[in-house]
């Protein structure tokens, strides 16, 4: 038997809570227990006594010390999955500064040491390929987008001037490439995904500059297509979803105008939405909204069936995030 289609007890959706070191020594913080088993508890600052209601429970939680690699372990299995034909997608969720960037791609600045899931996946990927090389020969191919607006862009497009920066129309759900208009390129190894990632992380800050606003403003989904052909013929084709989200966190109405406005209205609808689809799958309703969103639009071949999904929560330990912390965890608690 080639591959391992074991039924995953932990189902298909997993959620995963991590929180980041204190940038202040001094601060209180909010998180007062972490257990083994996943739960975590916070406090309210400003009321110091245990709440039930700030109680949460997940797949696994992640302290201040953890290290990429310990996080990277509860991923591996899913990358495993791809290889064997599943279609995986893994989502950092949180407010701007909670660590989503830090968990996908490593620290900033892009030193090799604690680099992120993008890069252990890939490298897992490929790890494996060179495994299962006499029984299986597999090609990998890696897209990179952002969405921002509703709009989604080619971060892997030749043409990184600034404004030039191609946006793409057709998105299709049809089991076929959901994003055939993006640029494509084939990758033999680690090092060359890693050096398209830098290209598409270029592109991005490009974009970002030229359009005035920040990256934490754009979801960023860079996308491997995996195809397995095994001695007989038979062709296995998945793909596996690294997206950092846009940040999560509520702007106050009477504080932003015009295009800020515009930009947080789009991030609170996509990423409700993306809540929507993963709670809906959750309970296994028979309508999946995945049309209220192009995030949804674009991965919806990837989230529900067989695909597996999961969801990092990203919180940030201060006490001044308090209200942004609990609304993380709410929203992670609702998909899981
Ligand atoms: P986000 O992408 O959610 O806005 P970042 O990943 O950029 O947040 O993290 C904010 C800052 O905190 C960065 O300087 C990052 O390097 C640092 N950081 C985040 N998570 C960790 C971590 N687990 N360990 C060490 N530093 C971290
Ligand atoms: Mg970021």
């Amino acid at each position: 038997k080639l591959y391992n289609i074991v039924q995953d007890l932990k189902g298909n959706i997993r959620v995963y809570c991590r929180i980041r070191p204190t940038f202040n020594a001094e601060s209180k913080g909010v998180v007062d227990f972490i257990g083994e088993d996943g739960s975590l508890v916070i406090v309210d600052p400003a009321k110091p006594q245990r709440d039930p209601e700030k109680v949460f429970n997940f797949n696994n939680v992640y302290g201040p010390t953890a290290t990429q690699e310990e996080v990277f372990k509860d991923v591996q299995p899913l990358i495993r999955s791809v290889m064997d034909g599943y279609n995986v997608c893994i989502f950092a969720y949180g407010q701007t500064g909670s660590g989503k960037t830090h968990t996908m791609c490593g620290p900033s600045g892009g030193s090799m040491k604690d680099r992120g899931m993008n890069y252990l996946a890939l490298n897992d990927l490929f790890h494996i390929s060179c495994k299962r090389k006499d029984v299986m020969g597999y090609d990998f191919h890696v897209q990179m987008v952002e969405i921002y607006n509703e709009q989604v862009r080619d971060l892997l497009a030749e043409d990184s001037s600034g404004t030039k920066y191609p946006f793409i129309r057709t998105c299709t759900s049809n089991g076929g490439l959901s994003l055939p208009d993006a640029t494509m390129y084939p990758v033999t190894s680690t090092g060359d995904a890693l050096n398209f990632m830098k290209l598409g992380e270029m592109n991005r800050v490009v974009s970002s500059t030229a359009l005035n606003n920040q990256s934490s403003r754009s979801h960023s989904i860079l996308t491997v297509h995996v195809q397995g052909k095994d001695k007989s013929g038979s062709i296995l084709r998945s793909c596996l979803h690294l997206v950092d989200l846009a940040g999560s966190e509520r702007v106050e109405r009477s504080e932003v105008t015009g295009d800020r406005l515009k930009e947080a209205q789009h991030i609170n609808k996509s990423l409700s939405c993306l809540g929507d689809v993963i709670t809906a799958l959750a309970q296994k309703n028979s309508h999946i909204p995945y049309r209220n969103s192009k995030l949804t639009q674009l991965l919806q071949d990837s989230l529900g069936g067989r695909a597996k999904t999961v969801m990092f929560a990203h919180v940030s330990p201060e006490a001044d995030s308090y209200g942004e912390t609990i609304s993380t965890l709410k929203f992670a608690r609702r998909v899981s």
